[in-house]
């Protein structure tokens, strides 16, 4: 079959739940992607902040081959060596106490949820807890995650979520103050806004947060699914401040595509929250996830990742900086780190799709956003080589 044929017999089988970019991609090299055609793609999105490492990282290969020829799954009613080294190594760069490994972003949301109940619950023994959430959020797609998810588009249609979940608008404490109530639980925030908007929290705001959840009692979340693992400079981007959460989600980029992600916990919330019994996964850090997990981190340190970021970050700033001086439809520059974004006064499809055709992958955060969060090995030349695409996109498309 060619690739147009693959394209309908897609649209036939899978539920429509994407507007898919009419390409097949078939392999990856490095920071390229390509199609089953053949034909070369510098990829700015990888996988939306999943491929930090860049394609076909050998190393990484060949540590997944070595697992799935040793044994892929077994339960979590059994150790596994994997699964205990990634903990060790995740704990080391995070600086939390406790881990639990799950398969996806939304289901690592949905743990920290459950775990902040408990943390309540065995406070005081009632079952009426609050959780403020914020305006613009992302927290993904199951249940739990959406009802924190601060988009009503989102979250309409799937009514009743979980209930008493209030929102606030980020980088303003005094909006969270006043959905503050003696129910309050945990608030849960990201530490820079992906699919929002890619809105960075400001170093006081995140700092008042923590302040108001020492002083309640309150248990702060930071999700840092996107922004996390290196993408800011730091390795979780609340490092930057010194603000630490009490409990944090992972993922995206933990397994740089082996579907993981992990919540974790200080000491005293893992003392006083899920117990055996309270929560589990069948799949969840599984001997080959794990075995990703753990040759990730290594790898991270190893070829010295998140300082190749914040070598390339500063340039792909300057370079974005000037793309907006140039075009009077772009508004603003936002992010950080290699997680930025060009805000247009217009959707910005027309741009990524022409950008496609020229061989650039990019893609949105909400309508008129272009979202950068390329692979963390980019290196100032692919910055160049996707700022000279990009230019000649807008120029032909606006
Ligand atoms: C992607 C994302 C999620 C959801 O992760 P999935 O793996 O898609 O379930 C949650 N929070 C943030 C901040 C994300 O970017």
């Amino acid at each position: 079959m060619n690739m147009q044929e693959y394209i309908e017999e897609a649209e036939s089988a899978l539920l429509h739940t994407y507007n898919r970019y009419q390409i097949v991609l078939d392999r990856g090299e490095g920071v390229y992607l390509y199609d089953m055609e053949g034909r070369k793609y510098l990829d700015f999105v990888a996988g939306i902040a999943v491929f930090a490492l860049g394609y076909g990282n050998k190393a990484y290969n060949d540590a997944l081959k070595a697992q799935i020829d040793k044994v892929i799954h077994t339960s979590n009613y059994y150790y596994n060596v994997p699964a205990i080294e990634a903990a060790k190594k995740i704990k080391k760069v995070s600086g939390m106490d406790r881990v639990f490994f799950t398969n996806s972003g939304a289901e690592a949301v949905e743990g920290a949820l459950k775990a902040a109940r408990k943390y309540a619950y065995l406070k005081d023994g009632s079952t009426d807890h609050e959780i403020i959430a914020l305006n613009h959020s992302f927290h993904g797609r199951t249940m739990g995650a959406l009802a924190v998810t601060g988009n009503p588009k989102y979250r309409e249609a799937f009514e009743p979520l979980i209930g008493n979940i209030r929102f606030a608008d980020m980088n303003d404490i005094d909006s969270v103050k006043a959905q503050l109530t003696d129910k309050t639980c945990a608030i849960i925030m990201e530490t820079v806004q992906g699919e929002g908007g890619l809105v960075p929290a400001t170093e006081r705001f995140l700092k008042e947060v923590r302040a108001l959840c020492d002083e309640k009692d309150i248990l702060l979340i930071l999700d840092e699914i996107q922004c996390g693992m290196g993408r800011t400079g730091y390795m979780y981007a609340w490092q930057k401040y010194g603000v630490k959460p009490d409990i944090m989600t992972t993922a995206k980029a933990l397994g740089c595509g082996v579907p993981v992600g992990a919540f974790l916990m200080t000491e005293k919330v893992g003392q006083n929250s899920l117990v055996a019994g309270d929560h589990g996964t069948t799949y969840g850090g599984n001997p080959l996830a794990c075995a990703a997990v753990e040759k990730v981190l290594d790898l991270f340190e190893k070829d010295h990742i998140i300082d190749n970021v914040r070598e390339v970050a500063p340039y792909l700033e300057e370079k974005l900086n000037l793309i907006q001086d140039k075009y009077d439809c772009i508004l603003e520059r936002r992010g950080t780190g290699l997680m930025q974004g060009l805000l247009f006064d217009r959707p910005v499809g027309p741009v990524i799709n022409n950008a496609l055709k020229k061989g650039l992958i990019l893609i949105n955060a909400g309508a008129n956003i272009v979202r950068f969060v390329p692979p963390l090995v980019i290196t100032k030349e692919h910055v160049d080589e996707m700022i000279a695409i990009l230019d000649a996109c807008i120029e032909e498309t606006l």
